[in-house]
């Protein structure tokens, strides 16, 4: 396989979504970089190095859709780690200008293939926390090409103020996306919440009770990814209309 380029790309702007999750919208001039949504790139930061003398590189999902390049950028979606979180807190003090350097994409397993051969029924759309990021490239795709079969969320993060794209989810709505969201923590007095309480697993059952050629992509920790691909599995949604991916 030939050797992917490193592309050196300046971070046009930086959206905070969350108390500990920013996007880092990097600029990538044309034909520099492609990818199919749901894919993702190693990222390094010049000058950050490991103590051998290596690039400090981590994995991050491309959060922007392909068709977003042609705007000149692509997002990236990145947790504050903390305590012990090397790359996720270096990134989260950069700033506009600084340079990010990407390399891919991998992740062929986990992709939108659009236009798709055959359309399924109905795109279903599985997310926990910033696992929602290769999930938005995705619904970003499926909304710019004019899909023609609904689209459905179901996005669980913590508390209110976890809402990662909250602004961007209220579009999709308006566009027609039916959008399911669950909080696993309590409502702080004042706040407004008008979802499901419990993890995103828990609301699955009673909205999908049967396969109906329905394509599902999941995103989110290891453990809801397990859980939620049992659920399909146990209804049961043929293995390869399941895709998913885990961090
Ligand atoms: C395919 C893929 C896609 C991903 N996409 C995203 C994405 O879109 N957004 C996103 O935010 N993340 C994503 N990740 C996760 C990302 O790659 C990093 O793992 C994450 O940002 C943490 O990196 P870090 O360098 O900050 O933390 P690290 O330094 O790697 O540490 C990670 C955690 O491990 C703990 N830790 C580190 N070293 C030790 C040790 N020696 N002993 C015990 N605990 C330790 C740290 O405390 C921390 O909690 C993705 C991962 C994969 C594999």
């Amino acid at each position: 396989m030939a050797k992917r380029e490193v592309v050196e790309c300046p971070i046009l702007s930086i959206i905070p979504e969350t108390p500990r999750v920013n996007t880092y919208r990097l600029g990538v001039g044309g034909g520099a970089f492609s990818f199919m949504a749901g894919q993702f790139l190693m990222a390094s930061i010049p000058d950050f190095l490991r103590e051998d003398g290596r690039p400090v590189r981590r994995a991050y999902s491309i959060a922007s859709s392909p068709l977003d390049l042609m705007e000149g950028y692509l997002d990236l979606t990145i947790t504050r780690v903390g305590e012990g979180g090397y790359f996720s807190n270096r990134i989260h003090e950069s700033k506009v200008d600084d340079i990010v350097l990407i390399e891919g994409p991998y992740g062929k397993a986990f992709h939108l293939a659009y236009p798709p051969e055959r359309f399924p029924e109905r795109y279903l759309f599985v997310g926990s926390g910033s696992g929602i990021a290769p999930l938005r490239a995705m619904i970003r795709t499926l909304l710019k090409e004019g899909c023609p079969v609904p689209i459905e969320l179901f996005y669980g993060y913590r508390y209110v103020s976890d809402c990662i794209y909250e602004e961007e989810i209220k579009e999709w709505m308006k566009k027609g996306v039916s959008v399911h969201l669950a909080i696993s923590g309590s409502v702080s007095s004042g706040q407004v919440f008008s979802g499901a309480y419990g993890r995103v697993t828990s609301i699955l059952p009673e909205l999908i009770p049967s396969y109906n050629g329905q394509e599902v992509f999941i995103c989110g920790p290891p453990a809801m990814v397990e859980q939620t691909v049992r659920f399909f599995q146990d209804i049961p949604f043929p293995e390869e209309s399941v895709h998913k991916e885990q961090w």
